[in-house]
């Protein structure tokens, strides 16, 4: 039904754009347009149009429609898209641009700082965030959002607004958080401990005189804790945001936790349900309220492997990460910190767990946005997202779910459903260019033949240069 109803919608406005478009072009084509001509439109809602044209003025999609219903107006730049698929551009709904993806950047996981201060990783992860936002570009990833981070965050936002070559960016403030962690402060934390709700309602405040995207909040939960006292610091925090009229993410990990914090009024989960499966209460009450859920099948993984010294780059991160964040993981293999630590094996109950937790709930219609905690140790910016998505397809998704999760999944996190998430008219043009078909495969979004954004088109080889800094 979804599928006909949006097929639908899509073709009305396809004739009414195509028809504002021969009005346009009998009073002169405009010179600056765009055309993708000849390629097959794909997305996770609508179906799929064979030899299609996406028509782009500006910085927006125009029309989008089969060769007989868009008009190609005179004099416009047409972009042959034969044999090629055109996805929208991809949005990983969590990553955190205060953390590197290498070795050193949480002290208070594996104390490395004898080896790299803190103060030096952040100086040179903060030096290399132009490369960082390339580096998002060149993996199609055309928005992130950062789900948390110091104050230094909301320049980073702007930066990224400045940056052509920057996937946009929408970000937190500092985690309001049920727990403490000294090693990260080194004057604007990243993770502010609250004690009260009112406590939590004055930091709200506070980051709210910044226009953060989202509020968010780090339910930390351990046996012996209170439930109940977290669970009204997660209210005071989505009331205090409401009034500021901004939505409360919520990292809650646990069945009972994540049932509180939505209870609270949590907006996005941040985080799979990784300790049991979750109940029809549970997928109830998500669905009715709305809740996006993220479910970062890889990340835990990814500290396992770095943590283990058995990390072992994809393909696409062999190529596109970035390699002075790689070569930490060699460089730490043999540290006394690593082989000091608890091993914890991956445990593979909890996986089986969380996948199918992730399966359920995709069943049962709730809005799932892939996201992948990039910036933590293992999860590295840029390449992880296919990680991620190889995992969600692991899961039980189709190719066609995971396709929407990353695309309007994460526009909805980003409270932006109507300018991205979608090839469709009235959209931004932010789109990948594809020489395989990524509903036969979530793999073949690795196949970036172009990045389109905002109506720019780029090539794999610019953004490579970008992403090394040359
Ligand atoms: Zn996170």
């Amino acid at each position: 039904m979804r599928m006909m109803a949006g097929r639908f919608r899509r073709t009305l406005l396809v004739l009414a754009v195509a028809a504002g478009v021969l009005g346009a072009a009998s009073r002169g084509a405009r010179a600056e347009g765009l055309a993708i001509v000849g390629a097959t439109v794909v997305d996770g809602a609508a179906a799929p149009i064979p030899d299609a044209v996406v028509l782009i003025d500006g910085d927006r999609i125009q029309a989008v429609g089969s060769r007989a219903q868009v008009a190609l107006p005179k004099g416009i730049t047409i972009v042959d898209g034969r044999g090629k698929w055109v996805a929208p551009g991809l949005v990983d709904a969590h990553v955190h641009f205060f953390q590197s993806g290498g070795a050193y950047t949480r002290p208070d996981a594996v104390d490395l700082r004898k080896v790299r201060p803190y103060e030096r990783e952040i100086a040179l992860l903060k030096a290399a965030l132009p490369r960082t936002f390339a580096r998002y570009l060149l993996c199609g990833v055309t928005s992130v959002v950062d789900v948390g981070g110091p104050f230094w965050n909301f320049e980073v936002r702007d930066a990224a607004a400045r940056t052509a070559l920057a996937p946009r960016v929408a970000v937190a403030g500092p985690l309001i958080s049920t727990v403490d962690r000294p090693q990260l402060d080194i004057g604007d934390p990243p993770i502010i401990k609250t004690a009260t709700p009112d406590e939590a309602r004055a930091l709200v405040r506070r980051e709210l005189e910044r226009k953060p995207d989202l509020m968010k909040v780090w339910f930390v939960f351990r046996p012996g804790d209170d439930l109940a006292a977290g669970k009204a610091l997660v209210a005071a925090t989505v009331d205090e945001a409401r009034k500021g009229g901004v939505r409360t993410a919520v990292h809650a990990t646990e069945l009972e936790t994540a049932r509180a914090a939505v209870e609270a009024g949590a907006d996005v989960l941040v985080h799979s349900v990784f300790d049991k499966p979750v109940d029809d209460a549970f997928v109830d009450l998500l669905k009715r309220r709305g809740v996006v859920y993220i479910p970062t099948l890889f990340v835990r993984t990814g500290y396992t492997l770095v943590l283990s010294g058995t990390f072992t780059p994809t393909p696409a991160e062999r190529r596109w990460a970035d390699p002075d964040v790689l070569a930490t993981f060699d460089e730490v293999k043999s540290r006394p910190e690593l082989a000091s630590r608890p091993r914890r094996a991956p445990d593979p109950e909890s996986e089986r767990v969380t996948a199918q937790n992730l399966k359920r709930l995709s069943d049962a219609g709730v809005t799932i946005a892939a996201g992948t905690d990039a910036g933590n140790i293992g999860t590295l910016h840029g390449p992880s997202i296919f990680r991620e998505l190889r995992l969600m397809a692991d899961a039980g998704l189709t190719t066609r779910q995971v396709l929407a999760s990353a695309t309007a999944g994460g526009a909805r996190v980003m409270g932006r459903e109507k300018d991205l998430g979608a090839v469709a008219p009235g959209k931004l043009a932010d789109l990948l260019i594809l020489d395989r078909d990524p509903l036969v495969d979530v793999a073949n979004l690795e196949a970036i033949h172009r990045v389109v954004k905002g109506g720019r088109v780029y090539t794999p080889e610019e953004l490579a240069r970008a992403a090394a800094g040359r």
